[in-house]
């Protein structure tokens, strides 16, 4: 017997500000019992949402479009209070969630039109041939704490307009935003095809296991568990996972642009982006006077909390461990050679770390070989293009790169020797804001990819394929029952017919 009594369960997520650790929100922690409810409801609405096809379904997203915009100023509050971002950073993620919306509502009819491929061989042209796609009922979405309400909109939309119910599971470190998305959702009267579920990694597996799908965004670490799990299930995920991405900075390039570009690729949400540059290889030529320039870059930027003033560039870390990360990965580099030109140190406020620039950084340092996803800029001199394009590839991520110079089509040339799922030539993190464009990650970066075209919603459906005749049919067809030698030889040798070429197709030897 022990007088230890267990700790009562929480049951609750206390939601912090990062800025100053004060306290902006709670949201409960679902067990595996409520997300099956979750589930088995959002299961009992999706035939009415998939049977209005998207014409009918178009007018929601519109109206959840207008929403988002009428409530953006209040939506820029609540995801400022939990991540503690900078006002312009906060503030542009409702007019893309807009954007988002208003894409895959104008484009989900063409996107998800029945097909109706040619006949591969001439016997088959006596059917119509048809592919449908019909969505997976519940599609399961995890996301992570970066772009809070952004990324349920990267994610969300396109299954929700193709027709499937979505359960949404956003981090426990920033809950709020959703909890403001799927207000909105009940608020425009929308069906209830949309369910919010909160809670930490339990609450997650419970997501994959009562959906038909998965999509997840998030670290390369969890992204393996998620895939094992849905493959017990035999249910298909995508995964949108780490990055470490390269930025190639050649002697011919405009240096200015180069290290404005940079500081912005890399210093953007404190540099907690999937795609942000994390790597900078420079030829040796202008390595230094590169250098100069993107201190002088950062150096310049204005960090702290923000609030609704607009006055900072640079804002929090999400949590304290995310800071930490960014600490081992700088103090390591210096302990190894290399040289902090700014920054190098948390401000010893909240989570906040200073933008930093390391130069004479190599390849074998820790803030190149792993993930940073904080405000560090690692800059490496290489002899030439060669050089850069080698240790770009040499990483196991592969979810974009950058590539700077005055030659374009020296830049396209470059861009397909990458090993990344995208290259923004002269520019960085543009094909995010693509939404054209798939968003594959490569290697440790992913599976499959998020958003993009036809691609990005169908990847949310199940394909279904319809064969109907086009002329009047017999009785039975001659490869039916009962089998005869007779039957056999015609219809086969029809097919070998359809088949094969030249004088093979009569079935006999070529004379020699
Ligand atoms: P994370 O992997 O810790 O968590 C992501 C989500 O997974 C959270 O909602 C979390 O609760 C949930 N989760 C955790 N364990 C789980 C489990 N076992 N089963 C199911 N769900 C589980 O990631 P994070 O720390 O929130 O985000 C940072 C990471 O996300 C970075 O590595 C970053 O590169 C990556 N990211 C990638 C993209 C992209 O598009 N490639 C975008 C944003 C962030």
């Amino acid at each position: 017997m022990t007088d230890v009594q267990a700790a009562p369960a929480l049951t609750t997520i206390t939601v912090r500000n990062p800025a100053d650790g004060s306290v902006v929100g709670s949201v409960p922690i679902d067990d595996a019992d409520t997300v099956a409810a979750k589930a088995r409801a959002l299961r009992a609405a999706q035939p009415e949402w998939e049977a209005l096809g998207p014409e009918d379904r178009k007018p929601w997203l519109l109206a959840m479009q207008d929403w988002i915009l009428d409530h953006a100023e209040h939506l820029a509050e609540v995801l400022q209070s939990e991540t503690g971002k900078p006002r312009t950073e906060a503030s542009i993620e409702a007019p893309l969630c807009a954007d988002l919306l208003k894409y895959w509502a104008g484009h989900a009819q063409k996107f998800l039109a029945d097909r109706h491929p040619a006949a591969h061989s001439p016997l088959m042209k006596v059917k119509r041939l048809t592919t449908v796609h019909r969505p997976f009922p519940v599609v399961g979405l995890i996301i992570p704490w970066n772009f809070p309400l952004l990324n349920v909109a990267l994610d969300g939309i396109a299954p929700l307009a193709a027709g499937a119910a979505v359960l949404l599971k956003p981090s426990e470190v920033t809950p709020l935003s959703s909890v403001e998305f799927a207000r909105g959702w009940a608020e425009i009267g929308a069906p209830p095809v949309l369910s919010l579920t909160t809670g930490y990694a339990d609450t997650g597996a419970a997501v994959i296991a009562n959906s038909d799908c998965v999509h997840f965004t998030g670290s390369t670490a969890t992204g393996r568990k998620v895939a094992v799990a849905c493959a017990g299930r035999l249910i298909p995920c995508t995964l949108e996972l780490g990055g470490k991405d390269p930025a190639i900075v050649l002697a011919d390039a405009d240096l200015d642009r180069a290290a404005a570009g940079i500081a912005w690729g890399g210093m953007f949400n404190s540099g907690q982006v999937c795609v942000s540059v994390e790597r900078v290889y420079v030829e040796a030529p202008v390595y230094d006077a590169f250098v100069a320039k993107l201190t002088d870059e950062v150096g310049r930027l204005r960090q702290g909390k923000d609030d609704a003033h607009y006055r900072f560039d640079v804002g929090a870390m999400a949590t304290p461990a995310q800071r930490d990360i960014v600490a081992r990965h700088v103090d390591a580099a210096v302990a190894a050679g290399a040289r902090v030109t700014t920054g190098g140190k948390p401000t010893g406020v909240g989570t906040f770390f200073e933008p930093t620039v390391l130069a004479d950084v190599d390849q074998s340092m820790t803030c190149i070989s792993e993930e940073t996803f904080g405000p560090t800029l690692p800059v490496v001199k290489v002899a030439d293009e060669e050089e850069a394009i080698r240790l770009a590839n040499d990483s196991s991520y592969g979810l974009s790169a950058s590539v700077w110079t005055a030659d374009l089509a020296r830049a396209q040339r470059i861009a397909r020797r990458l090993d990344a799922g995208a290259v923004n030539i002269n520019d960085v993190l543009s094909n995010g804001f693509s939404f054209a464009l798939p968003m594959p990650g490569w290697k440790d970066s992913g599976i499959g990819s998020r958003h993009g075209g036809a691609d990005g919603i169908l990847k949310y459906c199940r394909p279904q394929a319809i064969t109907a005749p086009r002329i009047p049919t017999q009785k039975r067809e001659i490869n039916w029952y009962p089998y005869s030698r007779a039957k056999t030889k015609v219809f086969s040798g029809v097919i070998r017919l359809a088949a094969a070429k030249g004088v093979r197709r009569l079935g006999l030897r070529p004379r020699r």
